[in-house]
């Protein structure tokens, strides 16, 4: 195993402690904000701050490795089509005006987009190079197929959200309604969740594994914290209703 492997591995090792965390503390902010977490930052900016390391960094080692087109770059791609979304324009489109963020939750996020952009960066670009016969790969295929239903799923669960938000006073929550909200609470973190793991399987490696252990740490838990908070807020909210993964958790 190489050295990054074992670095990777050691990276699971704080997710899942981070993962045991936040089962206890919801991360401070949007329905979960509270006092305590020091100096505050407007969230647009934050948001963009802390998602745009990912792209930035990613980016780079996807430059340096331009002019062969083989399935490492395809994977790359996929990577910065997903973070240029989120930074550059689910931000822009949530309706965080006056909203803000603890500093110290966002410069998490960044070291957390930091060591996972870096990791896969260098897994795509240097240690886990995926050529043209990648491309063929059950392994990618598969992946691929479950990264792109995924990323369905999370910004079209994100946009009826995001309608919810537009429709209704800051701090105002609705019940939403349709497509995989029939089945779960947060089906924008499930499709997130199908996202990475679909990523993993595509490249095949241990800090891409690190990515999705990663997304699932933080992601779990904030949606077992959003379905009990509809679940105390509305006495009408549908029983059959799971947080996260329909009809299991
Ligand atoms: P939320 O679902 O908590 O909120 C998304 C947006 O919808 C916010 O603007 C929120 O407003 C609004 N909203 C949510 N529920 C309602 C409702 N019932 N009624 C009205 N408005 C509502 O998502 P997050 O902000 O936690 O995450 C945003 C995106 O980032 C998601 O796609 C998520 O998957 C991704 N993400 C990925 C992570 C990873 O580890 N890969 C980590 C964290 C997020 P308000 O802010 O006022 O609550």
């Amino acid at each position: 195993m190489k050295v990054l492997d074992w670095v990777a591995l050691g990276w699971c090792l704080v997710a899942a402690a981070t993962f045991v965390s936040l089962l206890r503390t919801a991360a401070p902010y949007g329905r979960h904000e509270r006092d305590g977490w020091g100096p505050r930052i407007p969230a647009l900016w934050a948001w963009v701050g802390m998602e745009a390391v990912s792209f930035v960094v990613l980016g780079v080692f996807a430059w340096r490795a331009r002019g062969s087109l083989d399935a490492s770059l395809a994977l790359g791609a996929l990577w910065l089509v997903h973070y240029a979304h989120r930074s550059f324009v689910y931000p822009l489109r949530m309706r965080r005006v006056g909203q803000t963020m603890p500093l110290s939750v966002a410069l998490m996020a960044v070291l957390f987009n930091g060591v996972n952009a870096t990791t896969n960066g260098l897994g795509l670009f240097v240690v886990h190079v995926r050529g043209g016969e990648w491309f063929t790969d059950p392994r990618f295929i598969v992946g691929v197929t479950l990264f792109v239903v995924g990323a369905g799923v999370n910004v079209w669960s994100d946009n009826l959200l995001l309608r919810l938000r537009r429709t209704a006073p800051a701090a105002y929550y609705q019940i939403p309604h349709g497509g995989l909200f029939r089945f779960v609470s947060c089906p924008n973190y499930f499709g997130e969740v199908l996202e990475w793991i679909g990523f993993a399987i595509a490249a095949w490696s241990l800090p891409a594994l690190g990515f999705a252990v990663w997304t699932f740490a933080n992601l779990v838990p904030r949606a077992r914290a959003h379905h009990r908070w509809y679940q105390d807020r509305f006495a009408d909210y549908p029983r059959e209703r799971r947080a996260i993964f329909p009809f299991l958790y």
